[in-house]
């Protein structure tokens, strides 16, 4: 039995698995960078490593000291969270040559969905269905006849693929050469390796995604659906399950898919199939998650379930607690992921200290995030400063829940996009349901500023004034220190003062 874990990651993810480990009596280790010395995670963990350098390469995707550390501090297995190395394959062998337990797929079934060649053949294979295309190394020679034989548009994708990289739309058959060698070229630059094959692009599809959770006995089950359609540039910005665009027998197709692609791989723990999903209700194949993903929460809320302490209880060899039958879609979840981003400015990051958090509370809220007054966003990292998750029993519940509980989150100090989810929140299409991988870019200008932003930063201008006079007057404080240093904090003084809200 796992004794002891160390968790492979940082952030809002490290702390929300240790958050499992100590309901389950399980030890943990954080691992940390020297960016991350203040960080929650290596507050909250029973022990903790400083394992290098801020770059990602000297520390977080670093296999060596990653697995050095397990080895002092005697872990029997490694969370990899998500991001970093938690879908390398090479890192889920080492760690089982170490006779250290990978708290994942094995690396197998990891390379069978690695690359997105492999995932097409194995799937087509398992008479899953795939979005129409090829499933082999495109050369130029054939472009034009099986481009032709798709029939446009098409899409243009790196076999390597991720993060939207090395994808080129076509709707014109003179664009065809031109995107072809521009999304080699990106493959190239990108991943290494300049493979790319071909799709039919699918025209204002819906992202839509099954959970499901495999044991070492062959078991598997599916969690529903998770509605991802909500994307700017390929990256989700708000999940809500269920999907209010299929219906349930939709619905229970997809996840009977998912099982058979999760069986086909011998998949053991959880993981994720993404679906394109037409206006048909057609669905295909797109990629499998060979991991815990960020929107995870949502299914744990309609599921009431921790998807955690299941990937635990797996890894112990023990058998999946669930039957299908006994799962069932309860109520209404919806995820906004919060970022220190400047959605005025083409969504910058905006990294910086943090000068004060205020957390919304009540009924029906969950944060998984991990920032506290005056913590210092490194700039090393992704922008992603915690999740924000609402339950209820319906959907419009649901949605007056999210509009809520953003209108009481206060983060000061760095720019956030809170102003521009509540703009989502607002929207006509979301409010309906009635959207799709589009939704962002067909509203851009409505998900703008707004007059109603101007009410909520005098808000925050209060929050900052009242903060500033509490910094100013705590002579101990470290924050006082930040100003009389003159750090970023000395700003909000100046601009206190500027608006008449600081006596000094
Ligand atoms: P990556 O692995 O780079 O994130 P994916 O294959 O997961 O790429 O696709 C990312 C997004 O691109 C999808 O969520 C969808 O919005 C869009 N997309 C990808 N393939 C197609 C397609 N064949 N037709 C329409 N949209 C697509």
């Amino acid at each position: 039995m796992i004794q002891k874990i160390l968790i492979a990651n940082r952030g809002e993810i490290a702390l929300r698995i240790m958050r499992s480990c100590r309901e389950m009596g399980i030890k943990t280790v954080a691992v940390y960078s020297d960016a991350d010395r203040t960080s929650r995670h290596v507050i909250y963990a029973d022990e903790a490593v400083c394992i290098g350098e801020a770059l990602a390469s000297e520390s977080y995707l670093n296999m060596n000291k990653i697995i050095k550390a397990a080895k002092q501090f005697k872990a029997d297995a490694i969370h990899p969270g998500y991001g970093f190395l938690s879908e390398n394959a090479e890192f889920a062998r080492r760690c089982k040559n170490e006779g250290i337990i990978f708290i994942g797929p094995n690396a197998e079934s990891m390379e069978a969905m690695g690359d997105k060649i492999s995932a097409r053949q194995n799937m087509m294979k398992a008479r899953v269905p795939v979005v129409p295309g090829t499933a082999e190394d495109l050369k130029s020679k054939d472009l034009l006849r099986v481009c032709r034989k798709i029939g446009l548009p098409v899409i243009i994708k790196a076999t390597a693929g991720g993060g939207g990289k090395g994808m080129r739309l076509v709707r014109d058959e003179k664009d065809l050469s031109e995107a072809y060698a521009s999304a080699k070229s990106e493959a190239k630059s990108s991943f290494g390796n300049d493979s790319v094959y071909i799709e039919k692009y699918i025209e204002a599809p819906h992202h839509i995604e099954i959970q499901f959770l495999g044991d070492t006995f062959g078991n598997v089950i599916h969690l529903f659906d998770r509605e991802c359609s909500v994307q700017r540039r390929h990256q989700k910005i708000v999940e809500e399950s269920p999907s209010p665009f299929i219906d349930d027998k939709t619905r229970l197709e997809m996840g009977k898919i998912a099982v058979k692609a999760a069986k086909a791989v011998n998949y053991i723990g959880a993981g994720t199939i993404e679906f394109l999903v037409d206006d048909k209700l057609n669905f295909y194949f797109l990629e499998m998650n060979t991991r815990l993903q960020v929107e995870h929460p949502i299914t744990e809320e309609v599921l009431g379930i921790d998807l955690v302490k299941e990937q635990i209880h797996i890894a112990n060899g023990k058998k999946l607690r669930f039957l299908q039958k006994d799962l069932e879609q309860r109520g209404h979840a919806i995820e906004c992921r919060i970022c220190a981003e400047d959605t005025d400015n083409d969504f910058a990051p905006s990294p910086g200290i943090i000068s004060h958090v205020q957390a919304p509370e009540g009924i029906g809220v969950r944060i998984d995030s991990y920032i506290y007054d005056g913590y210092e966003i490194p700039i090393y990292y992704d922008s992603m400063l915690g999740k924000l998750i609402v339950w209820a029993t319906t959907r419009t519940y649901a949605l007056e829940r999210m509009r809520r509980v953003l209108y009481e989150y206060k983060i000061t100090g760095v720019k956030t996009n809170i102003d521009y989810l509540r703009r989502i929140m607002d929207a006509k299409e979301f409010v309906k349901g009635k959207y799709t991988t589009h939704f962002i870019e067909e509203n851009s200008k409505q998900l703008q500023d707004t007059e109603d932003t101007d009410l909520r930063r005098t808000e925050n201008i209060a929050v900052m004034a009242a903060y500033i006079d509490f910094i100013v007057n705590e002579e101990e404080n470290v924050s006082a220190q930040a100003v009389a240093d003159n750090r970023p904090i000395s700003r909000w003084r100046e601009f206190g003062k500027q608006k008449g809200l600081l006596r000094i």
